[in-house]
């Protein structure tokens, strides 16, 4: 069975009363570690995201001509979301120790490599929305040393370091302001330590500054092609190209709200194995098999039927298969691909 890697989930949500759970079984979840094992899922992206607080309002709905577009939600407190922060890193520090050798905190690539070659299952450690951290990013270093490996400046809302994309359909990515001066210190200190950047939710203007003052691969752990989808978190041709030309990599998502796969405003649990197929084959036909990979937002999202949850990835890898991908192209989209680019990456 082909391993593979996952550029993006949020299986920590799931975990808020205890990291045991993952081991145990969790039903409500798209992942936990038995069906992990039995689907091939070698290591992934465990997302650090806070929710906005119940006492905030949700974001409404704007008139939109066709489809529809959202307002941005608030900005989060430091303190809720440092908090929050707090409580879903210790739910992912904890599950080293409950595994007795079965899980890897991921910090360095010959762990990663491990991984994939089924030593045990590896989590790398990404924060989704930097809120948690202090304007002069001494906290970042601290997080470093826990284990993050990855950080995404911001989820679909605005911070002190830059703006994420409202949802909107049809929507262009270009919908606000780029990184704020905290931002691009911010993308600085990370290229300096080592840290991943994550592009996804980030607007278009955000995007270029990213590309801009990062000397490093160009990655968007979960987002498909806006040609295909033209959902604001999706991304456009140009920002495919400038990533494949920074020897970078895009994490297909399976993402159906907001609905990322198929054309349609509303989410679309029909949408098929080939429907995403069309996304990843996009990439590899536009910039290249060595910069597309995989990454579903488990548990951040509502995924098709056909996908279910992640003993559904086989089934995907069946379908490229069919529409011939080789077995070397298919461990460069599962793994390779994910090892090359963190190999650059990290320090
Ligand atoms: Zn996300």
């Amino acid at each position: 069975m082909l391993r593979f890697i996952d550029g993006h989930h949020d299986t920590l949500l799931e975990l808020q009363h205890g990291a045991d759970a993952f081991f145990t079984g969790l039903p409500s979840a798209h992942l936990d570690f038995p069906r992990g094992t039995k689907a091939g899922y070698a290591a992934g992206f465990f997302a650090v995201f806070s929710p906005n607080p119940e006492s905030d309002p949700a974001p409404s709905l704007l008139p939109a001509p066709a489809g529809y577009m959202k307002t941005l939600p608030p900005k989060l407190s430091r303190e809720y979301a440092l908090a929050s922060t707090m409580r879903s890193m210790a739910r992912f520090l904890q599950l080293e120790g409950l595994s007795g050798g079965a899980f890897k905190v991921i910090r360095t690539i010959t762990d990663l490599k491990k991984a994939v070659e089924g030593r045990w299952m590896g989590g790398i450690l990404h924060m989704e929305g930097a809120e948690a951290l202090d304007k002069d990013l001494d906290l970042l270093y601290v997080l470093y040393h826990a284990g993050v490996r990855s950080i995404g400046p911001v989820w679909s809302r605005p911070n002190s370091f830059g703006e994420g994309v409202p949802y909107g359909y049809p929507s262009s990515p270009d919908t606000g302001p780029g990184l704020t001066p905290e931002g691009r210190d911010l993308i600085r200190k990370c290229c300096e330590l080592g840290i991943m950047i994550d592009l996804s939710h980030l607007n278009e203007k955000g995007f270029w500054d990213v590309a801009a003052l990062s000397d490093k691969p160009l990655v968007a752990t979960h987002a498909n092609v806006h040609r295909i989808c033209p959902v604001s978190r999706n991304l456009t041709d140009p920002q495919i190209d400038q990533i494949g030309r920074s020897g970078g990599l895009i994490g297909i998502t399976y993402s159906i709200d907001p609905n990322m796969v198929t054309p349609k405003a509303e989410g679309d649990p029909e949408a098929s194995l080939e429907d995403i197929a069309e996304h990843i084959d996009y990439v590899k036909d536009r910039i290249g098999v060595e910069h597309v990979a995989l990454g579903s937002d488990f548990d951040g999202t509502v995924v098709p039927d056909a996908v279910k949850d992640v003993t559904g990835v086989p089934a995907l890898l069946n379908v490229l298969e069919k529409r011939g991908w080789t077995k070397g192209e298919l461990e460069q989209l599962t793994y390779k691909n994910w090892i090359r680019v963190l190999d650059q990456t990290w320090r």
